[in-house]
């Protein structure tokens, strides 16, 4: 079942280390048969070399496994509270990429310094507030994926496809797993040339507006019309 979908979540998987974000077994991606109601999750605990398509995990939003022999993710009630709250999202990452992660550590949103950020997100990237005492000793997966859902309460998760959890690490999504890597594997160089901006001219100030807007819309919405040669 899904057999296309789990080719395309196990080759996101892939990418993961392939593009060093991922560190032992940390990191998960996911895809969402939107028809279906159903997705594709990497396994809890399987090294990726080890990781083949048929050992990925098919769930229903319920968070009911529908098909497979090991258990999911342990970030799985994440995800199911992104692809309730985000329904344009068909992909989502989980990493603690060490530059992103760096930024959520300190709490701090990413601010858009130039045109590479722009290009991929709209505004900063958003740190997500803490979680309190109850939500973590709750169902601290789900409220994970609950207080990521508020923080884009007015937002738009297409114009800015991922999003830092306090002293956690980042997420990030797409239209599909791919999209999501790919929006990944950005996050972690935009955190990386921010981290060093701000250290190169200590009253750094953000990207004029204009440029911003310029780069993120000649990319997305109705009006775009620049293809992927940043
Ligand atoms: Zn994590």
């Amino acid at each position: 079942m899904l057999d296309e979908l789990k080719q395309q979540v196990y080759e996101a998987n892939m990418e993961l280390p392939a593009k060093g974000l991922v560190t032992y077994t940390w990191g998960n991606v996911s895809g969402i048969d939107r028809e279906r109601g159903l997705f594709v999750i990497k396994p809890s605990g399987v090294d990726y070399e080890k990781l083949t398509p048929d050992m990925l995990v098919v769930m229903d939003l319920n968070g009911e496994k529908v098909e497979g022999d090991l258990n999911p993710s342990s970030d799985t009630p994440t995800h199911i509270e992104l692809y309730k709250a985000f329904p344009e999202v068909g992909g989502i990452v989980h990493t603690h990429s060490p530059w992103a992660t760096s930024w959520a550590q300190a709490g701090r949103s990413i601010p858009c310094y130039g045109t590479t950020h722009a290009d991929y997100f709209f505004g900063d990237i958003p740190c997500a507030r803490s979680l309190t005492a109850d939500e973590i000793n709750g169902e601290y997966e789900k409220n994970t994926g609950i207080v990521i859902a508020e923080t884009f309460e007015g937002k738009n998760p297409i114009y800015v496809p991922g999003v830092l959890c306090t002293n956690h690490g980042p997420f990030s999504w797409g239209a599909d797993a791919a999209e999501a890597v790919h929006n990944a594997v950005v996050m972690e160089e935009v955190a990386k040339m921010a981290y060093r901006c701000e250290h190169l001219k200590k009253d750094i100030e953000e990207a004029p507006q204009v440029l911003q807007d310029k780069h993120f819309f000649r990319k997305h919405g109705e009006n775009a019309y620049y293809g992927n040669d940043l």
